[in-house]
Formats: C-alpha cells, sequence, structure tokens
C-alpha cells in the first residue's frame, strides 16, 4: 500500500489537518519522515513523549511486559497499575489513585467526582464548576465545557450546565463568583494551549483559601504539567498549594496512552463500587510503561536537568530575539517554554511553526501569538544547540518575507 498525506483525507475524519510529511521512525530527540528526512524535536508529541522517542528502558519494559501480560479489564486487578499507584502516592500528596487513557478522562472523572462529593456531602444545589478562559481540559463534551473556549464546545447542541468562567490570574472575579453553591474550581497551574501563561502566587494562594471558605475541591489540571515538565514532578510542588484533586496524562505514558485522577482518601470514598469506570483504565501495559517513566523521571538528575535545560532555551532564545526582535516575552517553566511574538509579528505564530519545519525543527504552538516548545526531557545540550540553530535559520526567514 502506498502511504501518502492525500491518503490520509480520503480515509481520516476531517478534524485534523496534519502537516505535510509523515514521520516512520524517532530515537532521543530525533525523527526521520518517510524520505529519510531528519528532523529535531522540539515538541515531543506535544508534551508527552517526556524521555523522548523509543527510550531504551522504556521499550525494554514494554517489551518484557508485552510478552508476560496485557490486560485484565478491572474486574481484575494486576501488580504494574498497584505498583504505580503505591508509587504515585509516595511521590504526591495523595492517598489515592484512580487510572483512566487520557487527560479528558482523567478529568472527567476529576469533575465527576467533584459533583458527587458535594452532592453527598453537602447539597443538591452545590454543582457550579469554575474554570478558566483560555482553559483546556480535553474535548469530551463536559471536560471541553469546562474549558474556557468556547469555540471548541460550541455547535454540539445544549452543554452540560452551571459551569462558569473567569479570567486567569483575576482573583477579584474569583472571590465575586464563588460561593457555597460552587463545587469545585479547576485550573491548569501553568496554562499550556492557552498560550504558556504561569499563575501568580497571590492568586493560586487566593484561589486554595476561597476553596476552602466554601468548601468547593480544588482541582489541578496538571495533564500537561505534571511528571517533571516544570523541572518539579507536579508543578504544583513548585506553587506551594496542593489541590484537592490532580490529574494528570500526557507525559505519565510517555508515549503511552495512560492517565491518572489523585486524590485523598476522604474524598476518594464517594466514588463508591460502580459509580465510575473504564475498560482500559489502569492495563498492565500502560502502567508498566508509566511506572518506568516516573522512576527515570523522578529523579533528583532528570528534574534537575530540567531546569538546567530551561536556561539553554532561554539564553538561545533570548540570543535570537536580540538579533531579530520578534519576541515580547519568553514565559514558562522548566520544558514548557513559550516564545511570545510581539506587535509586529501578532497572530504569526503559524508562520513560525511552517518556516521551523522547513528547517527540519518540529515545535508548537500556543494559539496564534506563542510559539511553544515542549520537547523531551532529557534531550541532550547538543540537541538543543543544534535545534536553535535551526530556529534561529526560521525566524530569520519570516522576519525577511
Ligand atoms: C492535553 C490536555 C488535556 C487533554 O488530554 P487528552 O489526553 O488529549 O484527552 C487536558 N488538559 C490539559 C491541561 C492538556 O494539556
Amino acid at each position: 500500500m502506498n502511504i501518502t498525506r492525500d491518503l490520509f483525507d480520503d480515509v481520516m475524519v476531517p478534524n485534523y489537518s496534519p502537516a505535510a510529511m509523515i514521520p516512520v521512525k524517532g530515537l532521543g530527540a530525533r525523527l526521520w519522515d518517510q524520505a529519510g528526512i531528519e528532523y529535531i524535536d522540539f515538541a515531543g508529541g506535544i508534551a508527552v513523549n517526556v524521555l523522548g522517542h523509543c527510550h531504551p528502558a522504556l521499550v525494554n519494559t514494554l517489551k518484557k511486559q508485552g510478552e508476560t501480560l496485557w490486560h485484565l479489564s478491572n474486574v481484575l486487578t494486576n501488580e504494574p497499575a498497584i505498583r504505580l499507584a503505591k508509587k504515585l502516592v509516595d511521590a504526591t500528596f495523595a492517598e489515592k489513585v484512580y487510572f483512566g487513557n487520557s487527560g479528558a478522562e482523567a478529568n472527567e472523572a476529576a469533575l465527576k467526582l467533584a459533583r458527587r462529593y458535594a452532592l453527598d456531602r453537602f447539597s443538591e444545589d452545590k454543582n457550579q464548576i469554575i474554570a478558566f478562559k483560555q482553559g483546556f481540559h480535553g474535548r469530551t463534551f463536559f471536560t471541553v465545557t469546562v474549558g474556557g473556549q468556547a469555540a471548541y464546545s460550541d455547535g454540539f447542541g445544549p452543554k452540560p450546565g452551571n459551569i462558569d468562567h473567569i479570567e486567569y490570574n483575576d482573583l477579584a472575579a474569583l472571590e465575586t463568583l464563588i460561593s457555597d453553591k460552587t463545587c469545585a474550581v479547576i485550573m491548569e497551574p501553568l496554562q499550556g494551549e492557552g498560550g504558556i501563561v504561569s499563575p501568580s502566587t497571590k492568586f493560586v494562594q487566593g484561589v486554595r483559601e476561597l476553596c476552602d471558605k466554601h468548601n468547593a475541591l480544588l482541582i489541578f489540571d496538571e495533564v500537561q504539567t505534571g511528571v517533571g515538565r516544570t523541572g518539579d514532578l507536579f508543578a504544583y510542588m513548585g506553587l506551594g498549594v496542593i489541590p484537592d484533586i490532580l490529574t494528570t496524562a500526557k507525559s505519565l505514558g510517555g508515549g503511552f496512552p495512560i492517565s491518572a485522577m489523585l486524590t485523598t482518601t476522604a474524598i476518594a470514598e464517594h466514588l463508591k463500587v460502580g459509580s465510575h469506570g473504564s475498560t482500559y483504565g489502569g492495563n498492565p501495559l500502560a502502567c508498566a510503561v508509566a511506572e518506568t517513566v516516573l522512576d527515570i523521571v523522578n529523579t533528583q538528575e532528570v528534574l534537575d536537568g530540567v531546569k538546567q535545560k530551561e536556561q539553554l532555551f532561554r539564553q538561545g532564545l533570548e540570543t535570537i530575539n536580540q538579533k531579530y526582535t520578534c519576541f515580547s516575552e519568553i514565559r514558562g517553566k522548566g520544558l514548557l517554554l513559550g516564545a511570545v511574538l510581539n506587535d509586529k509579528y501578532a497572530g504569526r505564530a503559524r508562520d513560525f511553526l511552517v518556516a521551523a519545519a522547513d528547517e527540519q525543527l518540529m515545535c508548537l504552538i500556543a494559539g496564534a501569538n506563542v510559539i511553544r516548545f515542549a520537547p523531551s526531557l532529557v534531550i541532550s545540550d547538543e540537541d538543543i544547540q543544534q535545534g536553535l540553530v535551526r530556529f534561529e535559520h526560521a525566524v530569520a526567514k519570516v522576519v525577511k518575507s
């Protein structure tokens, strides 16, 4: 069969518009397409490939587990799931874990749990969910409605109710809106899709206090920030604020689909037998791979490496900006960074992305004004430097065009 990009349009639902080239192989922070052209990968599968492509330890775990036990369903438990849950509990504030397969599923579980908890403990009318504009929480109908871009949830008919959105970092707006009818506040501890926006310390601490005051659960969506991305194992650890529920996915499996919702025993007990579930959730193959990811990422060496590599990226991007003056700011944390276009290049992030691909560099955007970088956490310094050279060529082209 001749596999081409055109065939994609023939046989796929048209909800995506992927690049023209088709990658066929990856190793570390490098990718190769059908024509054998090599790319440096600063996109990391959208903050997923924490250990790059085909990391030997993950390949080894996958092979070993693949020859041992793949799947059982939740009628039976399995050793990899219990081991992974124990390690997540030991490494975080949490006491209980629920596994799903995607970020949206972990958030769906978190939101349903928050609703159930409020119903059991307080009253039927404590069901308001407060979320933030430009936030992103997945594409199921509940999670996409909770997300802060109406454009993603419009056009599907009536939406789940009592979900309100306010500006991120606007504590006064939250104070006005939150009440004893609020069951949960959900936020990313660094907005990813929404443009790489960090919360102020005052804001996150204030959100925590307001949630406590009104018996609302605080849900941190760490689907993008979790598992080492910001240089802490989870972003909450660098903020000094502990959520009631935390969701994580992307990096957790390092490229194998898995997600987790973490919470306390007192909250978890409201998900009684039969109240929620997933066929694949906690699958042994996925949990074995995620355990290896966690073992490697949750080390001082890797987490310190993220902070050191962040500096390399920041210095490189600042140097490019001194020459070409196209960014107003480099922002984000760890290896989740955004180069924000200044007024002269406003709305043109995609042009930079396309120019970078022409220079054999994969990067991402986060909205129309931000070029986003979310590479492997163990990308070598040489790959960062070479990638930045390619990025500079791309910037030069856009600036001259
Ligand atoms: C990617 C993302 C999601 C959705 O995850 P899926 O695995 O695509 O369902 C949810 N929340 C955040 C913050 C994300 O970045």
